[in-house]
């Protein structure tokens, strides 16, 4: 699979199938959006192959206590990679950057503790309040 920034600078590939889908609705990705949640695809760290243009990154202690850098297009500033710390095998990727986002759906929810009451995912999908690989906090 392959995708791209909003402004086409960067560009991407994935060289292995996608581990997992999901969304996520804690803060950052709030914020980061400018919308209500992100959607992540998981897949191993040596499978990203970026082809072309220029990464940004700035790293936060997510909602889960953990350490997350987050990779965006220089040029344009759209969200694409999120590498935890704590998770140093994975790379997350944000599934509507995508040349096509219909390829995969999400299987499960994580941080719907500050889910927004204007926007429930009407999908019958796992949810976690916190993240998903327990609800101590971890995180994708
Ligand atoms: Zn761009
Ligand atoms: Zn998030």
């Amino acid at each position: 699979m392959k995708g791209e920034c909003s402004c086409g600078s960067v560009r991407y590939a994935l060289g292995a199938a996608v581990q997992g889908v999901y969304y996520c609705h804690c803060r950052d990705c709030q914020r980061l959006s400018g919308s209500a949640y992100h959607v992540l695809g998981i897949v191993p760290r040596a499978s990203l192959q970026v082809a072309s243009g220029q990464l940004s990154s700035y790293t936060k202690t997510a909602d889960s206590g953990h350490a997350m850098v987050r990779e965006f297009c220089t040029a344009c500033g759209t969200p694409l990679f999120l590498k935890g710390t704590r998770f140093p095998e994975i790379v997350m990727f944000t599934v509507s950057s995508l040349d096509d986002p219909e390829a995969i759906r999400p299987g499960f929810q994580i941080w719907t503790a500050s889910q927004r009451s204007w926007s429930r995912i009407h999908a019958d999908v796992q949810s976690f309040k916190r993240g998903a690989l327990d609800e101590q906090g971890e995180s994708p």
